[in-house]
């Protein structure tokens, strides 16, 4: 059975809380952003005068159109995934002794997909405003169609998994929240992670960043400059993600987290919803920043996404080099840790203890925090909600650092205990 660590805080009952709350809460910060001017008071105050018939009114039913917009995005992602080329790639070798194998295609398949979201629109074929128009039909039919998808693979967990890294932990809602299996797939080569976490979830952040910006110079005839440096720093920040895409795959997402309600829904909801709600704030609200604020802005931002690639880099490229590689010009400093597996086999990993590791345990979470923080900011402080995501982040990270320590703590013991005694923070360098 693949290795599982629950955050502390995540009792049964904050599980059961989150299966109910996240749902109606996609539903209102779309609501908000799009109907009631991105004031929270406002929902509140028809919330508090309308009750739970408010919400329903407000709640709106997946159309038909909006199920043909997932099925064709879901299809062609799903295609492109199969089809286009890519180099073979051997993720980390998972708890259970295997290495599962991907084709890595990412780049090609995000290239693609925007060349031909954007070929449609300027030839006509297609407006991106309908999927703006649509969008709380097609939040609520990603709603109720994920939590589907994630019974189908809580029960192809049970019934037919893809290989030994699965198992149940006896507590049926703990199965479907955390999952089963760690890699499941469909046949040899449709791995269903890579399609809910990259080609659908993170791509459809890049898709609906792009929407929202012809969205709103439909509507006013220009785009405004908060709306580009937003759009430009998520695009940035994704064109990066699937640059990296294969060493996203090593990371405690892919190689840890098992495929679930946490995670799968997650991506396939809330990374459309909730991570590109700051650009759907833009769209009705369209503030004009001035030419030096807008490029300190996005400076700031590239920066802050730099440094984030340049953590993961350093870390991949000292394991990937067997630590035989510069770190910031000099020979790095290590610790080599070993390990046993769940099949009782000795291994050793190298925990890089110089660079951007050495500063604190989880450094990389701090500019990925503040690159989020310089995408929102172009709204500036009108309203409190374009900045939910960056707390969620926030929240999301420290939780996670967390949970990483206590699992590599129970990996390697005593190396981590050394790591730790080495460097004492866990992501801010002095703080905690
Ligand atoms: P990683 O999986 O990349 O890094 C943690 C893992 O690296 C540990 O589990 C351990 O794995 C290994 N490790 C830990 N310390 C060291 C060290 N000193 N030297 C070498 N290896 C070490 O972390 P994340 O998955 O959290 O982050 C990956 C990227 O994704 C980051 O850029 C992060 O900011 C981003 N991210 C973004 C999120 C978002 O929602 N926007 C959410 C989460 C992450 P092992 O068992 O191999 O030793």
């Amino acid at each position: 059975m693949a290795e599982t660590v629950h955050s502390p805080w995540l009792t049964y009952t904050s599980m059961i809380s989150l299966l109910t709350l996240c749902p109606p809460f996609v539903i209102l910060l779309w609501y908000t952003m799009v109907h009631a001017d991105g004031s929270i008071l406002q929902t509140f105050e028809y919330l508090r005068q309308n009750g739970i018939d408010g919400l329903k009114t407000i709640w709106p039913m997946p159309t038909p159109i909006a199920w043909k917009i997932i099925a064709c995005f879901g299809a062609f992602e799903a295609f492109l995934q199969l089809a286009l080329p890519g180099k073979r790639f051997e993720g980390p070798i998972s708890p259970a002794g295997n290495v599962p194998v991907y084709k890595a295609n990412g780049l090609q398949a995000y290239a693609v997909t925007l060349l031909t979201y954007l070929g449609l629109w300027w030839f006509g074929i297609i407006d991106p405003s309908i999927v703006y128009d649509h969008l709380g039909e097609i939040y609520s039919a990603l709603v109720f169609g994920s939590f589907v998808f994630c019974i189908f693979l809580y029960l192809k967990g049970h019934i037919a998994p893809s290989s030994t890294d699965s198992g149940s932990s006896g507590n049926p809602i703990i199965d479907f929240y955390w999952g089963m299996e760690l890699y499941p797939r469909i046949g040899k080569y449709f791995d269903i992670k890579v399609f809910t976490n990259c080609r659908f979830g993170m791509m459809s952040w890049a898709v609906l960043a792009v929407t929202y910006c012809i969205k709103q110079y439909e509507m006013n005839g220009k785009v405004s400059d908060s709306m580009l440096v937003n759009t430009a720093l998520m695009l940035v920040y994704i064109t990066k993600f699937f640059w990296w895409e294969s060493g996203y795959w090593c990371t405690m997402d892919i190689a840890h987290d098992r495929a679930g309600f946490y995670i799968c829904w997650g991506c396939l909801v809330w990374v459309p919803s909730i991570y590109t709600s700051p650009g759907m704030y833009l769209v009705n609200h369209p503030v004009q920043l001035g030419t030096p604020l807008a490029v300190l802005i996005l400076l700031s931002g590239l920066l802050c996404i730099y440094i984030n690639y340049d953590c993961d880099r350093q870390r991949q490229e000292f394991r990937r080099t067997n630590g035989k590689c510069k770190i910031w010009g000099k020979a790095p400093s290590k610790i080599v840790a070993s390990y046993r597996t769940t099949k009782g086999e000795t291994k050793t990993s190298l925990l890089l203890t110089s660079g951007w590791w050495g500063l604190a345990r989880h450094f990389h979470y701090v500019p990925e925090i503040s690159a989020a923080f310089f995408w929102t900011v172009p709204a500036l402080f009108n309203h409190f909600l374009p900045y939910f995501y960056v707390i969620f982040l926030t929240i999301l990270l420290f939780d996670r650092a967390k949970r990483d320590d206590d699992r590599c703590s129970s990996k390697y013991g005593k190396y981590w205990k050394m790591y730790c005694d080495k460097v004492r923070y866990r992501v801010i360098p002095g703080i905690y």
